[in-house]
């Protein structure tokens, strides 16, 4: 049996930290930290500064809840962007993901997750009262639901199709579609297929 004193107290609890990371877990933890520890000691603290320094300037963008380092963010605050078009993701690096492909003109929405009753996480935890005001304050034309391919991604694009109809009747609804593998992640997709997947979304 592993001798838990002979862990240096750092280590212990710089561990018990990064399990407070979602999905994480201990053996995650342990990959980051012992990774970590491997680099040369002045890259380990550039790392360690670039951490601190997102952990304690990254907020939410007010408006579209997108990680950002300002109230608002650039694409909320970028006069060329139009409001009228909302892109609904369901974490910011999917916004990132989508970004990078330099097509999309409108806003975004981050709902900071998706709905997936087994690991009770239900509507009301997901950012969908902003939604629907915004959709109502900028009179918007069309709401683009790209959240990921998967069981949970497709009941949470369902339902908020469902309750945006019900409220807003002239606002098109679409989804983006299967240029994207069911199961996969937006984050990760090639930028070709998430292109694809955009350009021919359809209506729900
Ligand atoms: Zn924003």
């Amino acid at each position: 049996m592993q001798d838990q004193g002979t862990i240096p107290e750092p280590i212990k609890t710089a561990l018990e930290k990064l399990t407070l990371l979602p999905t994480y877990g201990e053996r995650g933890a342990g990959r980051f930290l012992y990774n970590l520890l491997k680099l040369p000691e002045d890259v380990r603290s550039e790392v360690v500064k670039a951490l601190e320094r997102a952990a304690n300037t990254i907020k939410r963008c007010a408006e579209c809840g997108i990680y950002t380092d300002r109230e608002i963010c650039i694409l909320c605050s970028n006069p060329k962007r139009s409001k009228r078009f909302i892109c609904v993701v369901e974490e910011s690096q999917d916004a990132f993901a989508i970004e990078k492909l330099e097509r999309y003109t409108g806003v975004y929405h981050v709902l900071g997750g998706r709905i997936a009753p087994l690991e009770g996480i239900s509507p009301k935890d997901l950012s969908i009262d902003n939604l629907l005001e915004r959709i109502e304050k900028h009179k918007v034309k069309e709401v683009i639901i790209a959240t990921n391919p998967n069981t949970e991604g497709e009941a949470t694009a369902n339902y908020l199709a469902k309750l945006i109809r019900s409220r807003f009747p002239a606002v098109k609804v679409s989804r983006i579609s299967y240029g994207l593998q069911f199961g996969s992640l937006i984050e990760v997709a090639d930028e070709l297929s998430l292109e694809k997947s955009i350009e021919n979304r359809r209506s729900l």
